[in-house]
């Protein structure tokens, strides 16, 4: 696939080839997986830059007209939901809270979105003055990410001294009667020091935890997979302070693997999606702030629904063109076969 400027591959304006597709409603693909899980980046813009994820300068601006309007999105979340069979939608990004009509978004896209759940992933700045609002138009989840309680460390790793604001952020959602209230952490080997006081925090904190495994998606290209930590040194890493014990998913679409800590109640997740990979279950359907579908984060085979809704399409055609887009869907992140490339776009380009 070629890619023009800024790291953001060609979307596909056509159709894609769907020879051998039965005809079915859902977002079927050729290794039998349907998608029901719906992704939404809503800008590439963000308020911090972690190393994991973001160059130091940010990623390039996208002019205001190329991102998906408010309106454009409801009607993407309202053809996912009622012809498509989406039942979780997650806003994310970049930030979704640099979006001064997120509100907007997300009160336009509940009510056409009946059923479903509507979630942000956040990294949590600004979040107290919008919690409020957010609920009243109809927010039912959230996940905050957070990497690390130390503010020097956390400096380092977001470059920039944003902490006291994450954890604002965090209180009111813990106020505003979030339950659960989920934290992302991204597994590095530069915070595997500090895990367990993060989990300490936690604990302390009645949020729910859980670490991710680094993915080669960060704009520095540092990832390498003989170094990376895997799900494994984290549980020895924990051991001093904290036995993980009976691994257990809760739904077997879920990522996330739970943990006891210290035989329970309490818990921490570990999406190892690197060493474990979900694939073969994966029902995620992604789109980004630029209106195109993706079908895999680590697939840059992009087609356009931005057009189609600009051209007067009616949602009978988008809803086709989803379901193509969605039937070339590759069978796995392939990063342990030789030859791995990464994609074109950075975690933060996509919508993690
Ligand atoms: N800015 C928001 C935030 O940080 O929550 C939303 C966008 S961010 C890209 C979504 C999630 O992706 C965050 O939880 C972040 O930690 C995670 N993430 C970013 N880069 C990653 C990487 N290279 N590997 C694994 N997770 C990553
Ligand atoms: Fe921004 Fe989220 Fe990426 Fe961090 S992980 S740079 S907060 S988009």
């Amino acid at each position: 696939m070629t890619t023009i400027g800024l790291g953001m591959p060609a979307a596909r304006r056509a159709a894609p080839d769907t020879a051998g597709r039965p005809e079915v409603a859902g977002l079927l693909d050729r290794h039998g997986r349907v998608a029901r899980d719906l992704r939404i980046s809503l800008t590439s813009a963000c308020s911090l830059r972690c190393t994991y994820c973001m160059p130091a300068e940010g990623l390039p601006v996208v002019p205001r007209d190329e991102l998906l309007t408010a309106e454009e999105i409801a009607r993407l979340v309202q053809i996912g939901v009622r012809d498509l069979g989406v039942h979780d939608i997650r806003f994310t990004g970049g930030e979704p809270l640099l979006r001064p009509d997120l509100a907007e978004i997300v009160e336009r896209s509940a009510r056409v979105a009946a059923g479903a759940s509507l979630a942000l992933t956040t990294n949590g700045i600004g979040l107290e003055k919008r919690i409020e609002a957010l609920l009243a138009a109809g927010l039912t989840r959230l996940n905050i990410s957070l990497d690390t309680v130390d503010r020097d460390h956390f400096a380092r790793l977001t470059r920039r001294d944003r902490l006291p604001a994450v954890m604002r952020g965090i209180d009111a959602a813990r106020r505003a009667g979030i339950a659960p209230l989920k934290i992302n952490a991204v597994l590095m080997r530069d915070t595997l020091e500090g895990a367990a006081d993060l989990v300490a925090w936690a604990i302390e904190h009645g949020v729910e935890l859980r670490f991710i495994e680094q993915m080669p998606l960060d704009a520095d290209e540092a990832w390498v997979r003989d170094n990376m930590v895997e799900a494994a040194e984290l549980v020895a890493a924990l051991a001093p302070r904290f036995a993980l014990s009976h691994p257990h998913r809760d739904d077997p679409h879920a990522p996330a693997e739970t943990w006891l800590v210290d035989g329970g109640p309490h818990s921490i997740g570990i999406i190892a999606s690197v060493t474990r990979s979900f694939c073969a279950a994966c029902d995620r359907t992604r789109l980004t702030a630029e209106g195109t579908v993706r079908s895999c984060l680590f697939g840059d085979d992009e087609t356009d629904l931005r057009g189609l809704l600009r051209g007067g399409a009616d949602d009978a055609a988008i809803a086709d063109r989803w379901r193509a887009a969605m039937w070339n869907k590759q069978a796995g992140h392939g990063m342990s076969l030789e030859g791995f490339r990464r994609p074109a776009r950075t975690m933060g380009a996509i919508g993690g």
